[in-house]
């Protein structure tokens, strides 16, 4: 784990804000200018970036029966990232007796992404 410089820490926030697309103008201005020299912070940005970009294709299907991870929790774990989530009625979380219907959504998610090109 390598320490980092107080302008490191402090940018930290406009960085993650500049690598989800969220930083204001100024900010955005600001960090390009700070990863222009800054190794460390570049490396952390790319990182950010393929994160944002992986969130950017992700299906989330759950059963509104599972008891090992409640629906409530996966809707407030993907709330703050405004990720869908798909609900298979009656099922649990292993998909017990739903394998066809997850091929169906998994299948159309993966459609819809080479679709899109
Ligand atoms: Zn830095």
């Amino acid at each position: 784990m390598t320490s980092k410089s107080s302008a490191c820490v402090a940018i930290e926030p406009d960085l993650i804000a500049a690598a989800t697309g969220e930083a204001v103008a100024s900010a955005a201005s600001r960090v390009q200018s700070h990863i222009a020299g800054c190794a460390t912070c570049r490396n952390d940005y790319t990182h950010y970036r393929a994160v944002e970009t992986v969130v950017g294709e992700t299906l989330v299907v759950h059963g509104d029966e599972d008891d090992v991870v409640t629906l409530s929790d996966v809707l407030g774990w993907a709330r703050p990232q405004q990720l869908p989530v798909t609900v298979l009625p009656g099922t649990g979380h292993f998909f017990h007796g739903y394998l066809p219907k997850l091929q169906q959504v998994v299948t159309r998610f993966c459609a819809s992404i080479v679709d899109a090109g």
